[in-house]
């Protein structure tokens, strides 16, 4: 049942290619003022510019949306009582929309030709004023617009935008902003093509859907007094706005992908978290007014409120994003990071062995405090994925002595006797065959490490040997000898 107090937000956003990590945030103050409200959360797609339409990028926004948690309530492939959520499935109704406020003379036809529009655009250019449209067709007799008609000629429905007008709007998160109908544009609503423009269907869709706050990048500010008229011309009640401040690169430019990645999709291809994108995505341009800066999406909903997001442009610190990573992964369980890992298996060389889970959870263990990427417990330890196919020869020059093999050999006759070995068996073993060869257990130890792992450093060698397990391990080490050349 629809409740008339209940709090309705929409995302609305044109699939002109990736989600933009600006539009994550959009969508996430979104969705954390729903939540924390008990209100919905709304996927609109605005897809009503054609020539910026890519297509599969409805797919991939919705896919994003999921991955980072932000699941919506009504919208494409949700359904809704308000849909469709897709702009371009809606025509009918921005032209009928259009229609009443040519009737009311609130808006009029203009046949403008593109050449005489771009001789205007030059005009201005030159006498360096912005661009605005002079009006032309706004005189034009009935009978000059019948002649047009009766010709077909192409035209669009302009906004007839009052003179010596200050409109003014209170703005949740600036305050109270004005504007001088002096700069604003009689802006194109209906294209030649029947398409709304932005301005129209935004306003249609956001009435249509009871969206009771309008939450969105500064950048559409500016659009503001265009909007709150086509309030006022259809007499509909204004929504709430909030206009979040701009991502801005670490030298206040804005956020650009020149210095570094701006699509969601390349943050998740890169391993971070979820949870970390959300924290670092929730912190650009709002904060709860403490200290804390780590902070679940439970306490996320609980905290978001518009009075504390800030005016300021908002500076994207990567290595910010990578300490809260690490503190989000730091926090997550074993069990936790299980799945995780899994997922990086299927994506790595080693996407065709099985691994059981108690295997797994075991490296995770030993691994965890090495690893700042869930990838970091392949990339830093692809031994306990398959037995080293070459051996480091840094460690090899340093560690692998004329003796050693001999020793190798001895210390895997040694383990070959244990019964179930766990760690500090292995250790013993270790420590009674270096005491009988009467050599430092370093001796024993590094070379080891090598056969075992193919590396010089790592998790301690009796952990390595208790998750290999006792068969692997001596193979590996037989491996080793009859593979690492001794220097002569
Ligand atoms: N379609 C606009 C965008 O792509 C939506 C702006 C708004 O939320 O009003 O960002």
């Amino acid at each position: 049942m629809q409740n008339s107090a209940q709090i309705r937000v929409r995302f609305a956003p044109s699939p002109t290619g990736f989600l933009h990590v600006g539009g994550l945030r959009t969508a996430l103050y979104n969705y954390l003022f729903a939540r924390k409200n008990g209100g919905v959360f709304v996927l609109r797609i605005e897809d009503t510019d054609r020539n910026r339409y890519v297509p599969g990028a409805v797919d991939s926004l919705i896919t994003m949306l999921r991955w980072a948690g932000l699941d919506y309530d009504e919208g494409p492939a949700a359904g809704g009582d308000f849909g469709p959520y897709i702009q371009s499935e809606r025509l009918t109704l921005y032209q009928a929309h259009v229609q009443r406020l040519l009737d009311q003379g609130n808006a009029y036809r203009c046949f403008c030709t593109p050449e005489r529009l771009e001789e205007m655009r030059r005009k201005q250019e030159k006498e360096k004023s912005s661009f605005k449209y002079d009006r032309h067709c706004l005189f034009l007799s009935d009978t000059e617009i019948q002649t047009h008609l009766s010709k077909n000629s192409p035209h669009v429905i302009r906004l007839k935008v009052p003179d010596g007008e200050t409109f003014t709007a209170a703005d949740e998160v600036r305050g109270e902003v004005e504007f001088s109908s002096e700069r604003v544009d009689d802006q194109i609503l209906l294209k030649s093509d029947g398409y709304p423009t932005y301005h129209l269907a935004n306003v249609v869709d956001d009435h249509l859907m009871n969206i009771t706050h309008v939450i969105r990048g500064e950048e559409w500010l500016s659009s503001m007094p265009k909007h709150l008229l086509l309030y006022r011309y259809f007499g509909w009640n204004v929504p709430k706005f909030a206009h979040l401040p701009l991502l801005l690169n670490p030298d206040r430019s804005k956020l650009s992908k020149r210095q570094g990645d701006v699509a969601v999709e390349d943050y998740r291809a890169k391993g971070y978290l979820k949870e970390a994108l959300i924290n670092f995505i929730a912190l650009l341009g709002w904060n709860p007014g403490d200290e804390q800066e780590i902070f679940t999406m439970p306490e996320l909903i609980a905290k978001f409120s518009l009075p504390d997001i800030n005016k300021a442009g908002a500076i994207f610190n990567i290595e910010k994003l990578n300490w809260l990573n690490f503190e989000h992964l730091r926090r997550k369980s074993d069990a936790e990071v299980l799945p995780l890992l899994r997922e990086e298996l299927a994506q790595s060389a080693y996407k065709d062995k099985t691994f059981p889970d108690d295997y797994l959870l075991k490296v995770i263990h030993v691994m965890r405090e090495r690893m700042s990427f869930i990838r970091d417990l392949i990339e830093k330890s692809p031994y306990f994925f398959d037995a080293p196919g070459s051996y480091d020869p840094d460690a090899v020059r340093k560690r692998w002595m004329s003796q050693t093999p001999g020793q190798m050999k001895s210390l895997a006759e040694e383990f070959s006797r244990l019964r179930d070995p766990r760690k500090d068996d292995y250790e013993n073993a270790l420590h009674k065959t270096a005491a009988s060869l009467a050599t430092p257990n370093g001796t024993l130890i590094h070379p080891l490490r090598l056969a075992l792992s193919g590396r010089g450093g790592g998790p301690g060698v009796f952990e390595i040997l208790e998750i290999l397990g006792k068969e692997e391990s001596i193979a590996r080490i037989h491996h080793a000898i009859h593979t690492i050349s001794v220097p002569s």
